[in-house]
């Protein structure tokens, strides 16, 4: 059976990983609408691949040139912020949300609204409106399918009629290109090495949260959100090989894993597919190969963000809000040279000390609360380049 789908964020990383999967499938799939901020081509490309009913760009002053790139095609074209939220109210049997930031959270939450199973990679959402997202994905009698590999792990080894079994929710972290760096080594590091991960091709946002393991804190939080077992039940545990996904610790002591190879085609052909499984072409794991499989606790001191993180979550309410924006902003600093890679943890503990906001209650709120944090942020960076 045809199944109709939706990509919001076509053309990144998860993105463009999820259109690889797709279009082996050939006509098993039917794609309802595809969008991107800025990438007309790598879009427009896909659209017709595709045989897309629909394709949009974020960037409003683009519309003629996608336009222009789909003339003689079937392809319908619009441009603008709410016509990306249009196209996630379309119907599709499955919606991958792979937005990178907060920009995310309102084309997902019209996704939800409208009652759509939703395969989530935009993590930032869930962090900036977790309580409210996963309320209304309830309300809506809606899946929320987890992308991001560790909760796409968690996901497959969870008790879901039951998590008063879990003991211990443990996510995995490789732990980054700078694992073993001393805070005198990461003071000198550029934006180059920082989006170059060891073991993941992604982003290069969540590369650079990868590098200072802020990616880790947002997982954390994420998780919070997705498994509903309490904060004192999640922990990290540093895994160099990325083998092995996530662990849920049950009370009988039993700790079930997921592993597989560290190509996000797999997570995302788990939610594609679900309930069922489908073939991907990943290179399939072989222990044999990879020998060993070694792990170790986080360094808290040398990576402060996943210590920023924890509070966050400890504390709730907007908190995580806050620090997920002063982070965006931050790593785009960082990226854009104006900062150093140590100043990324940095400024958002001085932005989650001098703002503090009262928790949110509606998605407006929290939009909010996003803006004045990025506000903050701009002027501690301001003051950290003087
Ligand atoms: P990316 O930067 O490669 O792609 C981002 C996509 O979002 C692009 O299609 C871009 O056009 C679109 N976009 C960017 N800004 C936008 C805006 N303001 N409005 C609308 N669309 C916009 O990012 P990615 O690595 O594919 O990550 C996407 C999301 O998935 C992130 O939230 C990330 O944390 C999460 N994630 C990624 C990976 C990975 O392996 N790449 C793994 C787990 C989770
Ligand atoms: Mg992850």
């Amino acid at each position: 059976m045809t199944r109709t789908v939706t990509i919001l964020g076509a053309t990144g990383s998860i993105g463009t990983s999820t259109l690889d999967l797709i279009e082996r499938e050939g006509d098993r799939f039917d794609v309802v609408a595809l969008t991107a901020q800025r990438d007309v081509e790598g879009l427009a490309a896909a659209a017709r691949r595709t045989r897309a009913h629909r394709a949009v760009i974020g960037e409003a002053r683009l519309y003629g040139a996608l336009k222009e790139a789909l003339a003689g095609s079937d392809v319908e074209v619009a441009a603008g912020r709410d016509a990306i939220i249009e196209a996630a109210e379309l119907p599709a049997d499955w919606t991958m949300a792979a937005i990178v930031g907060t920009a995310g959270l309102n084309p997902v939450m019209a996704a939800l609204r409208r009652g759509r199973t939703v395969a989530l990679a935009n993590k930032e959402s869930l962090v900036l409106a977790g309580g409210l997202m996963t309320r209304v994905a309830r309300e809506a009698g809606t899946t929320l399918l987890p992308v991001d590999s560790e909760h796409n792990a968690v996901f497959q080894c969870f008790p879901h009629d039951d998590p008063t079994r879990v003991r211990r929710v443990i996510l995995t972290a490789s732990g980054g290109p700078f694992r073993q760096f001393t805070r005198e080594e990461m003071a000198r590091v550029t934006p180059a090495q920082a989006v170059k991960h060891p073991n993941w091709s992604m982003g290069a946002k969540i590369s650079v949260d990868s590098a200072t393991l802020m990616n880790k804190g947002l997982e954390l939080i994420e998780a919070h959100h997705l498994f509903p077992v309490g904060h004192e039940r999640l922990s990290v545990l540093i895994h160099p090989q990325s083998v092995v996904h996530s662990l849920v610790e049950y009370l009988d002591g039993s700790v079930l894993a997921q592993l597989g190879p560290a190509d996000m085609r797999t997570p995302i052909a788990h939610t594609l597919a679900w309930p069922e499984r489908m073939a991907t072409p990943c290179t399939p794991l072989d222990l044999a190969t990879v020998g060993r499989l070694d792990f170790e606790e986080p360094d808290l001191v040398r990576f402060p963000a996943l210590a920023l993180a924890f509070q966050a979550l400890r504390d709730g309410g907007a908190r995580p809000g806050v620090l997920n924006a002063a982070n965006e902003e931050a790593v785009a600093a960082f990226l854009a040279g104006r900062i150093g890679f140590l100043d990324i943890a940095f400024i958002v503990e001085k932005v989650l000390a001098r703002y503090a906001p009262r928790d949110p209650e509606t998605i407006d709120d929290a939009l909010m609360i996003d803006a004045e944090a990025r506000r903050y942020t701009e002027s501690a960076l301001e003051r950290q380049a003087a």
